[in-house]
């Protein structure tokens, strides 16, 4: 393929078939610089030289879960000694203290709680809203939204219904991970399946509920899987034009037990994240923003990210145990004083935005 006409292929309003898209995803030496190099002229073209962030804090509501994803290093059992689960006083207090530092997103994504039904995350929200009056509140998965729509006996677009009426703004688009079913059987043989996944995404985008889109990979996951998921998530797109922004989640591997039972490597080396960011830039031509995830890749990296297709770099996450669970590190706080030397080193302007990327 000819990579120095790459950029003006997709510029002129040409796709990425999805045997272009894994010859990219496996270009090796100085090919990765011409790579990144036609993400960053797309990404320039269609976004500008802004590097957005949110400000927002994370609610974990509990570690508690019924699932066991061999790549999370953060459920817990009942019995477990560090298990938790908070209630209406400390959800409220946390969304107050998250309001004092002007976050614009509270995003809460929990454990399957044994005893959770949809009435549960719609409490939740209500208590989110009580004490963050007006705060975005992106919360829950499609598998948060099976699990709590079985667990009350409703369809799930009740179950979305109910959740948006409590407060519900938008849907994370987490529970992904790879959008096959052979390999979700190795990683996370209890979550729902691929088809499951995309039915409720569509359902919630139809409902008007937008979502983020994600990928976790660097497991135990190919080049064909990751182009497989990224073709699903742009037929999404293409339908629905409710994803907001894609975001790579590069799998963090220190604590979990799939790494640790040896079914899964370190995580993705530096060159297949590069890639991973260039190739969604040039592949998802109908999703405007990439975000580049610091707290999956290190600053430095989340840095170079931007070079590399990405033009946002997430939020400033008060508060972050997902990650940390799994092994990752420094994935409390990164200040906005930060984001700014890293964009503004690469001769961009910072600018803070909304979980729907309006500019603050
Ligand atoms: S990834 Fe989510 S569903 Fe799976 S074990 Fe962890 S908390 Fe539970």
């Amino acid at each position: 393929m000819d990579l120095t006409t790459l950029a003006d292929r997709i510029l002129s309003g040409e796709r990425l078939t999805e045997e272009e898209g894994l010859t990219l995803l496996r270009v090796t030496g100085r090919d990765i610089w011409k790579v990144a190099d036609a993400a960053d002229r797309v990404r320039e073209a269609r976004v500008g030289n802004t590097v957005t962030y949110v400000r927002n804090q994370n609610i974990n509501v509990t570690n508690l879960c019924v699932n066991r994803c061999g790549f999370c290093g953060f459920s817990r059992k009942p019995g477990d000694p560090d298990a938790y689960v908070h209630g209406r006083e400390t959800i409220v207090e946390k969304a107050r203290e998250a309001k004092g530092r002007a976050v614009t997103e509270i995003c809460t994504v929990s454990g399957l709680h044994p005893d959770f039904d949809v009435e549960s995350y719609a409490d939740i929200y209500r208590w989110i809203g009580e004490g963050a009056p007006g705060v975005h509140i992106h919360a829950s998965n499609p598998m948060e939204v099976a699990y709590a729509a079985r667990k009350s006996g409703i369809p799930t677009g009740e179950a979305l219904r109910i959740m948006k009426e409590a407060g519900l703004s938008s849907l994370c688009g987490t529970a992904a991970e790879i959008l096959v079913d052979d390999v979700r059987k190795v990683i996370c043989p209890q979550k729902i399946s691929t088809a499951e996944w995309v039915r409720i995404i569509r359902e919630a985008h139809g409902m008007g509920i937008p979502s983020t889109a994600t990928i976790m990979y660097g497991h135990c996951d190919s080049e064909e899987d990751r182009i497989r998921h990224l073709s699903i998530l742009r037929e999404i797109q293409d339908e629905t034009g409710g994803f907001t922004e894609f975001v790579p989640l590069s799998f963090i591997h220190r604590e979990t037990p799939l790494f640790r039972a040896g079914k899964a490597r370190a995580g993705a080396t530096g060159r297949e994240d590069l890639l991973l960011f260039a190739v969604s830039r040039l592949y998802l031509d109908n999703i405007p923003h990439l975000q580049s995830s610091w707290v999956k890749l290190g600053t430095k990296l989340a840095q170079l990210a931007l070079l590399s297709g990405a033009d946002d770099l997430g939020g400033t996450m008060f508060e972050e145990s997902i990650s940390k669970g799994a092994g990752a590190r420094d994935t409390d706080y990164l200040d906005p004083a930060e984001m700014r030397r890293m964009a503004e080193d690469l001769g961009r302007t910072l600018r803070q935005r909304t979980t729907l990327y309006r500019l603050v």
